[in-house]
């Protein structure tokens, strides 16, 4: 069949406490631009049976780099049958908020954690036991030191060949565990390529037989769990430490609330060990990676540009944590 393409529609769900990705494919007609289309809520926890359509309203396109051109990727809102965003729509309500304070011209920047299981186990460990404790593993190479690198390799790839501003990779602290970084650009553009980013990790890896998680504490004991660090600053931040310290006692103000919806599991990631702050504590600072909040060095320096909020979890919500960021912060600080 020509003169079509395949528009793979993706969406999140109704899962709880966290949701995640759903997605099929609808066939349009070349030159046309992908049209609403449906889905029934009751198989994704987003509706009762007896009323269980829900509507896709497409927001972010993009190139398929799986299925190659001219087929699209099309990221959509869930939508009520009257057109209102529906309960599970985290998106619509960063995009209100995002619009209240544009003036403050905020930038983010994600970096993703996620962690390799082939089956039970992270990919590349022994059947039983455990590999050696951590400490070649962060940024290693070698067969030894890192495991499912094919996979990274590709879906790198595949971010870049699909228009996503994916800014880097590395390996991380606990072996099968990696890191892609998301932006820097506004708040509802960084959390849907990130949305995009992680389908086609998931996509990617699929191939393979491998599953990416976002677990936050995927293995017990002594292992680093994974977070979703973010990055983020508005154009008085770009220009002033000032701002750059008041931005971090302002995300001081709301500690208990950011705590509560930066993703499921945070009590056992946030420890005050493996590079984290203590989920029952707030505390900002340079270059200190057992902050809450770190100033980056670079920033101290140059007196001038960005802070990381630590805190979020490898599967929180990105339209959740860039909502709360931008209110929280936008609302304290000079705009
Ligand atoms: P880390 O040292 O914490 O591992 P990374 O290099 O992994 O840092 O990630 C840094 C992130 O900060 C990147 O996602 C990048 O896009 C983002 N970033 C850089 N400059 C800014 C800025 N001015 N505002 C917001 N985010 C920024
Ligand atoms: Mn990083
Ligand atoms: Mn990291
Ligand atoms: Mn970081």
């Amino acid at each position: 069949m020509s003169g079509v393409y395949k528009a793979e529609y993706i969406w999140m769900d109704g899962a709880e406490p966290t949701q995640k990705l759903r997605s099929k494919t609808k066939i349009v007609p070349l030159g046309h631009e992908p049209p609403l289309w449906g889905f029934d809520g009751s198989s994704t926890n987003q509706a009762e049976g007896h009323a269980s359509d829900c509507v896709l309203k497409p927001v972010f396109q993009c190139h398929d780099p799986v299925r190659g051109a001219p087929n699209k990727l099309i990221l959509c809102e869930v939508m009520n049958i009257d057109m209102t965003p529906h309960r599970t729509n985290t998106r619509a309500k960063l995009v209100e908020v995002a619009k209240q304070y544009t003036g403050h011209e905020m930038w983010f920047g994600i970096e993703q954690e996620y962690t390799f299981f082939d089956g039970i186990k992270p990919l590349g460990w022994p059947d039983n036991g455990f590999p050696a404790p951590q400490f070649g593993y962060y940024c290693g190479v070698g067969a030894d030191e890192v495991f499912g690198r094919d996979i990274v390799e590709e879906h790198l790839d595949k971010c870049i060949d699909a228009g996503l501003k994916i800014a880097g990779i590395n390996a991380e602290v606990m072996p099968a565990q990696w890191e892609f970084q998301i932006g820097p650009m506004g708040p509802v553009e960084a959390s849907d390529h990130l949305w995009m980013a992680r389908f086609l990790l998931y996509r990617v890896a699929e191939d393979y037989g491998v599953s990416a998680t976002l677990n936050p504490k995927p293995v017990k004991g002594d292992w680093n769990g994974a977070g979703a660090h973010c990055n983020f600053s508005s154009k008085q931040m770009r220009e002033s430490i000032d701002v750059c310290i008041a931005a971090a006692k302002a995300l001081g103000e709301r500690h208990e609330l950011h705590i509560e919806n930066y993703g499921d599991g945070i009590e056992e990631r946030l420890t005050g060990k493996h590079e984290t702050c203590s989920y029952r504590q707030y505390k900002y600072g340079v270059s200190d990676r057992g902050a809450s909040v770190r100033i980056p060095w670079q920033v101290a320096q140059d007196g001038k540009g960005y802070i990381e909020d630590r805190r979020p979890c490898a599967n929180v919500d990105p339209y959740v944590v860039c909502r709360l960021i931008t209110e929280t912060v936008c609302s304290r600080i000079p705009g």
